[in-house]
């Protein structure tokens, strides 16, 4: 009996001896102390052995258990020093380990479709230009054929600044700009913003517009209807068609609206495009008195014009059925991380 009480007693010291962190110290106190422990169980039996023997081993059982009670104590601290210098090792610098890098965000839906839009366009050799924020009435409106009084400037009329400058209501302003400099052709893509005076689920005061025009001699409706049909291939997809109406601008004659078949019901007429077309935007051959205000002789040079609006074209690429499309500027990152 005695050898065994010894025995365990080594095995236990030796065993805690070795003992590196909490869960192992944990482990060898129920191992010896805990309730089905090795020493508890030897304490258990003390009252079957016979009286003479009962004392002395009864002692030295609880001699042992306090030995064993002291190395645990003393693992223990051992333990805790262990722990605190591995946290310390966490806490150091280690230099040669990869930075943190910052979130990236990306760019704007709207500038990702404006730089596609300069891409397709320059594939057909037009070049960018940007043109003033704010605009004389002369490039806004009369050079466009839109003489003071003129009902047709009802829709653009909106944010004078005195009563002949207006912030630029459409890119078409850049026309004359464009043709004042002087070089022949013209073939230029006019990527700005625009200012109107509405704001509603489907109008913002501020949006980009793209204007094309290409002037040379002998420029046709057939080259007209030839560019739209790439850019819709290009942007919406080869398989997607467009079909010109004919409409009434001041500054283009003959004038069409420029329709695309809809995405949603592939032509055949829905509830979002009623009968299977969904108007793109305005174009036309320019005016000839549009090309005199610029120096340009119609009798020598034609050309065409279009101008449609960024956030539109590309709303209806994604078919992006906003319920409001000032959400495109609320910066809402919930919103702006899905493009
Ligand atoms: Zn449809």
């Amino acid at each position: 009996m005695e050898e065994q009480l010894k025995e365990l007693k080594k095995e236990a010291l030796e065993e805690i001896a070795t003992v590196s962190d909490f869960n192992q110290l944990e482990a060898a106190r129920i191992k010896y102390l805990g309730r089905k422990g090795k020493l508890t169980a030897f304490l258990r039996t003390l009252g079957n052995l016979p009286a003479s023997e009962r004392p002395r081993l009864g002692r030295l059982a609880n001699q042992i258990k306090e030995e064993i009670e002291k190395a645990l104590q003393e693992a223990s601290l051992k333990t805790q020093k262990i722990a605190s210098e591995l946290k310390g090792k966490k806490d150091l610098i280690d230099v040669t380990q990869p930075g943190l890098r910052e979130p990236l965000g990306h760019l704007h839906l709207v500038t990702q479709a404006i730089f596609e839009i300069e891409r397709i366009f320059s594939q057909l050799g037009f070049y960018r230009v940007r043109y003033p924020e704010v605009e004389t009435d002369w490039y806004a409106f009369e050079s466009l054929n839109m003489p003071p009084n003129h009902p047709a400037r009802d829709e653009w009329e909106t944010f004078f600044i005195t009563p002949q400058i207006v912030l630029t209501p459409h890119t078409s302003s850049g026309q004359v700009r464009e043709m004042e400099k002087g070089k022949l052709p013209i073939k230029m893509i006019n990527l700005s913003k625009c200012y109107r005076r509405q704001s509603d689920v489907s109008h913002l005061p501020m949006f980009h517009q793209f204007e094309g025009l290409y002037i040379d001699k002998k420029v046709s409706i057939t080259q007209l209807k030839g560019v739209f049909d790439y850019f819709a291939h290009e942007f919406f997809g080869p398989e997607r068609k467009i079909r010109l109406r004919p409409f009434h601008f001041r500054f283009t004659e003959p004038s069409f609206e420029v329709d695309i078949d809809c995405s949603l019901c592939k032509g055949r007429g829905c509830r979002f495009c009623k009968a299977g077309w969904v108007e793109l935007g305005g174009a036309g051959m320019v005016h000839p008195e549009v090309l005199r205000a610029g120096g340009i002789n119609p009798e020598e040079y034609s050309g065409f014009a279009f101008g449609w609006g960024v956030e539109r074209v590309y709303m209806m690429r994604s078919h992006l059925k906003l319920p409001d499309i000032r959400l495109i500027y609320k910066n809402d990152l919930r919103f702006l991380k899905q493009f």
